[in-house]
């Protein structure tokens, strides 16, 4: 959770600003761009998981109605929980396989 809200995690814009990527695309779907934004509101990936957050807390992913959502009902901050877990699982699992096959990567 403290990933997708801060933005600071495992997404390529971020991961390229502290040099441990190449450069910020979006490794899940080609986007120029990867950022906690995209992937909590853009990433195709990430549908199945966003239609259960959705179904939960409303279409509105902006963070400031995510905030308003997750502070005003525990069955939205589980929601929203439950997505962060398991979407960021994914992204953190795919960042290993890619270390692995490239070590000289890292700085
Ligand atoms: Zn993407």
């Amino acid at each position: 959770m403290a990933q997708v809200l801060s933005g600071h995690g495992c997404f390529g814009e971020y991961l390229s600003r502290i040099g441990r990527e190449r450069g910020p695309r979006c490794h899940h779907c080609g986007a120029d761009q990867d950022t906690a934004q995209h992937t909590l509101e853009q990433c195709p990936s990430w549908a199945g998981e966003r239609r259960v957050l959705v179904n939960r807390i409303g279409g509105d992913l902006s963070l400031p109605s995510v905030i308003r959502a997750i502070v005003g009902s525990e069955r939205s901050w589980c929601a929203f929980a439950s997505f962060c877990e398991e979407v960021m699982s994914q992204k953190e699992a795919a960042e290993r396989v890619r270390e692995a096959e490239d070590p000289d990567r890292q700085p």
